[in-house]
């Protein structure tokens, strides 16, 4: 799920400047941990949620620990002939529903905790949309922009050998995440083929479809949370037709929202990518704009649009905010500036609890991460099982299952949300970890 990123402004406070960019007058506060480190923010939802359900302190302890962490250095041939080291890392941090299950990441500022964070929360997805996965994530500290095709490739080839240990359909299946696509995973499966002698579709999901991808993969987890939007409008009762709709970061998750709640009657009023932010509140042509990107590399310059400040965008004037980009985009400093009513985290990881906390308090319904961007894994799940059955199904069959997944996992985790009186990512996050909570008592304790 490639998406784009825009200044990460907790990164520079990573690495030491401990203060909130703000606008008011004052001190700002000290940042949480859970604020400036994505695995300090799963860590602080999942002990919230595990307080709720009660969960014992042993299996608190064994929740929220990653399973198997991998860090790689290793070197790749630049163009110019010179050697670069990089450095890699997959982390699965839980197998218990099944093998593990995330995408891979291309990014320079990737860190084992934001690797962690990432894992744990497609534990939670998987077990969210009830698919028989566990969850895992990988990154690679690489700049895939200022690189030439033949040096992703000998990334990407050497990556998948270092990490093999850890790889296989049975074990731990990548996909596409940030900044990587169907082409990397196209080298993933030709190099773990390679290394084992047989070619092995399914042990990466998001190909092309000449080598064994789904129907319908490319466009999922945009249209996984257009179907999250339309459910949660038609239950809460907010008109899409016609709603005004922010969308942060305008790749593959972001373009496709925006182009299918055009569809559904929505007007698209602002969209930013990593190079800048354009808006019209009349309305921009989500298709249009896709094209201007693809030509130009940018949503900036699209005619008829004004450009506008990206920090702007999550505070403008909408209806619908989808933030598409990175982590840690929405939090204390601009939570209370957010005018939409409705949130939908096409990104992993874009809210801080301190946000969340902020915007609950507000009124503004949030659709989590783990529920609004499952659709990518949803059809993950559907192209590893064709890859294994050796049998590709029809489009209509791949569509018709993925919205009763969607549809059905935004249903339970409504009912949850209105029966226990807590906001959509708590009861989001009540079920998943309940799931997994379940399924390791049912198993018991080995040895
Ligand atoms: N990278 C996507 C995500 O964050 C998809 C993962 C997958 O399909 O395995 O959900």
């Amino acid at each position: 799920m490639p998406a784009e990123a825009v200044p990460r402004t907790y990164l520079c406070q990573r690495k030491g400047n401990p203060t909130v960019e703000h606008s008011g007058p004052g001190t700002p506060a000290a940042l949480t941990p859970a604020e400036t480190d994505p695995y300090a923010m799963a860590l602080s939802q999942f002990d919230q949620t595990a307080a709720r359900l009660e969960l014992s302190p042993g299996m608190r302890g064994l929740l929220r620990s990653c399973k198997r962490e991998l860090c790689v250095h290793f070197p790749v041939r630049m163009d110019d002939g010179s050697l670069r080291t990089f450095t890699g890392y997959r982390v699965q941090h839980n197998l218990t529903r099944g093998p593990s299950k995330g995408g891979l990441r291309y990014h320079p500022q990737v860190t084992l905790d934001e690797v962690r964070a990432l894992a744990m929360w497609m534990t939670w997805k998987c077990a969210v949309v009830n698919i028989p996965f566990g969850g895992a994530k990988g990154g690679v500290v690489c700049n895939p922009k200022e690189m030439s095709e033949t040096e992703l490739e000998g990334l990407t080839r050497r990556y998948t050998t270092e990490i093999t240990p850890l790889l296989g359909p049975a074990s731990d299946i990548p996909a596409p995440d940030v900044y990587t696509d169907e082409r990397v995973m196209a080298w993933m499966m030709d190099t773990y083929s390679m290394h084992v002698g047989y070619t092995v579709p399914a042990v990466v999901t998001g190909k092309p479809l000449s080598i064994g991808g789904s129907q319908g993969r490319l466009e999922a987890t945009g249209r996984g949370c257009t179907i999250v939007i339309k459910e949660a409008a038609e239950h809460f009762g907010i008109r899409l037709e016609g709603a005004a709709v922010a969308v942060q970061g305008f790749g593959n998750a972001g373009s496709v929202a925006a182009r299918y709640l055009q569809e559904a009657g929505a007007r698209i009023i602002a969209v930013s990518d990593s190079r800048g932010a354009i808006h019209n509140a009349g309305g921009l042509d989500a298709v249009k704009v896709i094209a201007h990107k693809s030509k130009t590399g940018s949503v900036v310059g699209f005619p008829g649009a004004e450009s506008i400040p990206p920090a702007d965008l999550l505070e403008s004037e909408c209806d619908i905010l989808v933030p598409a980009a990175l982590e840690a985009q929405i939090v204390r400093e601009n939570a209370p500036r957010i005018k939409a009513k409705i949130i939908a985290e096409a990104a992993n990881g874009p809210t801080t609890p301190e946000a969340d906390a902020i915007l609950w308090e507000n009124g503004v319904l949030m659709l989590p991460d783990i529920l609004a961007n499952a659709g990518g894994v949803v059809c993950s799940y559907f192209e590893w099982v064709q890859c294994l059955q050796k049998f590709a199904w029809p489009e209509p069959q791949v569509c018709d299952g993925f919205s009763n997944f969607m549809s059905r996992a935004f249903h339970e985790v409504y009912h949850m949300a209105q029966q226990r009186r807590v906001d959509m990512r708590t009861a989001a996050l009540m079920l998943a970890i309940s799931k997994v909570a379940d399924a390791t008592a049912t198993r018991g304790i080995y040895p």
